[in-house]
């Protein structure tokens, strides 16, 4: 039995919907606030793998809490990933690109040096720290630009604005790679099931899909998909000032996912899912 922390987010969704088997722990079961209730969770449930899909993902207010968003994103999966070495049970971490500083163009790998720019890329940080450093059976995993049918996410927000306004101004010098949750859900579950039976896979990943693009760009498909009549007009992110700065380069070198038989997917079409699974819902 796989044991996932999560149960509302954009990815526990999409696990719970390719692995309904699978056991998932709400904020109510298990709040990461208190690292070692999520370890006496695993220790109750003996599963054979975990997954943590949960996390404090407020990026500008973790700027101004970054102790509780340190020990939700740091001390808590540590914990977990404790439990899963003295288990001797595999232990999938969802990261970010964010724990990068964002120089250069070039696609970073997951053993370039790392420089979180903000406090919510220190608290992953953190956790990506704590996992290795339990000693175990492994997965991380970072991932960017997470987009689905739930949620909040830039295609719901662009839906949202594009229905009532003719124009809209986007960010056009930050680049990365659009990430559909379900792209995430599908190669976390292959991860938990490789590693089971092949531990030397353990180590850092980058998932994200392609091909990169700035966030104007990917606006303009969205809009395009969806049929929406609405101009995008490039903007500086200096004209788009918010509490955590981001990084520019969220670009990704997602070639260690061969290891697992997977590659990169093309976010354009993980797009026009969820665009029908939305299509779907409202009708
Ligand atoms: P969401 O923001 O959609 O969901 C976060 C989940 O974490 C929710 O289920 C939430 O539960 C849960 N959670 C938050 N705080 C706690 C807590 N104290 N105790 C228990 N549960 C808690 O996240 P995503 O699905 O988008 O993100 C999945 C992973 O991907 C995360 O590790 C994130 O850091 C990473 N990531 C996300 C990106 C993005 O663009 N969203 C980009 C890069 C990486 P509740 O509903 O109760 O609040």
């Amino acid at each position: 039995m796989i044991l996932v922390f999560g149960r509302t987010g954009q990815v526990a969704r999409e696990l719970a919907r390719q692995a309904p088997e699978a056991c998932f722990l709400g904020r109510d079961e298990a709040d990461l606030s208190d690292p070692e209730a999520c370890a006496r969770a695993i220790r109750e449930a003996k599963p054979d793998a975990v997954i943590n899909a949960a996390a404090w993902t407020a990026v500008d207010r973790a700027e101004e809490e970054e102790a509780p968003a340190t020990v939700v994103n740091g001390a808590a999966p540590g914990a977990m990933a404790r439990v899963c070495a003295e288990l001797g049970i595999p232990f999938v971490q969802i990261s970010t690109d964010y724990v990068f500083d964002g120089s250069g163009e070039r696609p970073w790998r997951p053993e370039d040096p790392v420089g979180p720019l903000g406090a919510y890329g220190r608290s992953k940080l953190a956790g990506e720290e704590a996992v290795r450093a339990a000693g175990g059976t492994h997965a991380i995993l970072r991932t960017s630009w997470v987009f689905s049918a739930h949620g909040t996410n830039f295609v719901k927000t662009m839906l949202r604005l594009g229905a009532t306004r003719d124009r809209l101004t986007v960010v056009m010098d930050q680049v990365g790679g659009p990430t559909p949750a379900k792209d995430i859900a599908a190669t976390c579950l292959a991860m938990a099931r490789a590693l089971t039976s092949n531990p030397d896979l353990s180590g850092t990943y980058h998932l994200s899909g392609g091909p990169d693009v700035n966030w104007a760009d990917f606006a303009r498909e969205i809009f395009r998909q969806a049929g929406l009549p609405c101009e995008v007009q490039d903007i500086p992110s200096s004209d788009y000032p918010q509490k955590a700065h981001r990084p520019a380069n969220s670009r990704m070198d997602c070639s260690g996912l061969s290891r697992f038989g997977l590659s990169r997917p093309d976010w354009r079409q993980g797009l026009a899912r969820v665009l029908s699974d939305l299509q779907g819902a409202s009708s």
